[in-house]
């Protein structure tokens, strides 16, 4: 057993870590070193246990170790770990797509895997390009995507992302797109007030769309909520508009549900709130249960015709990963298909979504409480220096960094979106644990708070 101390000073000499300034890494002297985890629970080398607040990430479902999870994954280990699918298949992968097809809307009837949410998306955009070729011969590369949309972190997605601080760095190696305005009515665009908006943004949506229509080959949007923006929630009958928007233009509509699919909505997928019916489907995070990296690109017959012809016409669409349809991880999404079929996991998310909402009414006790949204079992708090004009924190005073860290003391871990504070529970969580997430959170809001009050930036 290698000690606490080796291992982070080792972590400190030899790791890179995501998303992370690794100048403050260096210097903090307290992480968090996960050893195990059981349920919606995590437990550290030092033995502390925290309530997984983002479900690591926004991947696990029905708790870590779950014994039929891990079970379906032993026994898929004692036939084969890893095949390819170039070329070759395997069972997992054939009884997956059969099962996804049973979940989906009928007009999605074919399955291409990949291993992340940011391969299923650029999955999505070549096939969409090459379409356009294919069956109609015209050559069509523009995007649209909307503003504060993140589709992941390959030159491909960030190119149809919409995050101003990830994603401007790397303009010019990105192909073009056209961004439209997302209906964020916290921070609208518009300045307008929600009781007596006309909903202005869809229109310009619509005015983008008319103005570049000979050139558009594709709309990618992260159905209902953008997560990675702040949790920024759109009205609703959005994600309805912009699918009749694409069918009356005769785009491709391209929904990214790798944070939103597997019930985090209160609904399997979240198009299924609005009846939309995409020409492609991301899918990745918790399609394993949050157990092993998988993705999958579903899409429909007319995509996949425009691929076929003889092998000498090079239609054949040249992408695969290594790891494309590993069994493994077939095996855990079979698993956790399962589960919720025998657990009614769609079917019990009402009274957990409930007492989430109930746990976050509290925050509005805090001054910097700015904005909750909710959509599901998804939720994110908005802390702000003044709630009257929603002036934002300076970033230099990592306020939602702070509340984060101050959680851990509560029993609590999550990640904040900038001073958004995130919601993202397992599934499996009853009642009660969601209710200690937003206890803990809170008690660690208010301790940051008194802080900020203390210092003088309040
Ligand atoms: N799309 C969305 C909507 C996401 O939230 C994410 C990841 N947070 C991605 C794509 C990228 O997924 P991955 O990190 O697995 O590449």
């Amino acid at each position: 057993m290698i000690d606490k101390k080796t291992l982070v000073r080792w972590d400190k000499k030899y790791v890179w870590h995501p998303f992370t300034q690794m100048q403050e890494w260096e210097g903090d002297p307290d992480i968090a070193v996960i050893e195990r985890a059981e349920g919606p629970y995590l437990l550290d080398i030092d033995g502390n246990r925290y309530l997984d607040a983002v479900s690591s990430l926004w991947v696990n479902l029905h708790g870590h170790t779950n014994e039929h999870m891990n079970r379906a994954i032993v026994e898929q280990l004692s036939k084969v770990a890893h095949s390819t699918m170039l070329g070759l298949s395997n069972v997992p992968s054939i009884v997956l797509a059969k099962r996804l097809m049973e979940l989906l809307p009928k007009n999605l009837v074919k399955v291409f895997y990949s291993d992340n949410g940011s391969t299923a998306v650029e999955v999505a955009i070549k096939m969409a390009y090459l379409y356009w070729q294919y069956a109609k011969g015209e050559k069509r590369s523009t995007f649209v995507k909307f503003d504060g949309s993140y589709h992941g972190d390959t030159i491909g997605s960030v190119s149809v992302g919409g995050i101003k601080i990830f994603h401007e760095k790397f303009g010019e190696l990105c192909f073009e797109t056209l961004e439209a305005p997302y209906p964020f009515c916290y921070r609208c665009p518009k300045n307008l007030d929600k009781s007596s908006c006309l909903k202005e943004c869809f229109s310009e949506f619509e005015n983008i769309i008319d103005k570049n229509s000979k050139k558009i080959a594709a709309v990618i949007i992260e159905p209902l909520v953008q997560c990675a923006a702040g949790i920024r929630t759109a009205p609703s009958g959005f994600l309805q508009f912009v699918e009749s928007v694409c069918k009356r233009y005769g785009f491709l509509l391209i929904t990214d549900e790798v944070a939103t699919g597997f019930g985090r909505t209160g609904k399997m997928f979240a198009i299924e709130h609005e009846n939309v019916t995409p020409d492609f489907l991301a899918i990745a995070k918790g399609i394993s249960g949050g157990y092993l990296p998988l993705a999958a690109t579903v899409t429909t017959q007319k995509v996949y015709d425009a691929f076929l012809g003889k092998y000498e016409d090079f239609k054949t669409f040249f992408h695969g990963h290594t790891y494309t349809g590993n069994p493994l991880a077939c095996a855990s999404a079979i698993a956790s298909l399962e589960i919720f079929e025998k657990e009614q996991t769609i079917e019990n998310l009402p009274p957990k979504m409930e007492a989430l909402s109930k746990g976050l009414k509290k925050f509005w006790e805090l001054q910097i409480t700015g904005d909750i949204r909710q959509v599901g079992l998804i939720a994110g708090v908005e802390l702000v220096k003044n709630r009257k004009t929603k002036e934002p924190f300076e970033p230099k005073h990592k306020v939602g960094q702070r509340v984060c860290r101050r959680a851990r003391k509560y029993g609590v871990i999550s990640r904040p979106l900038s001073d958004v504070l995130v919601f993202f529970p397992p599934l499996c969580c009853s009642t009660d644990e969601i209710a200690e997430i937003c206890d803990g959170m809170f008690k660690a809001t208010k301790d940051v708070l008194k802080e900020l009050k203390d210092s003088g930036v309040i």
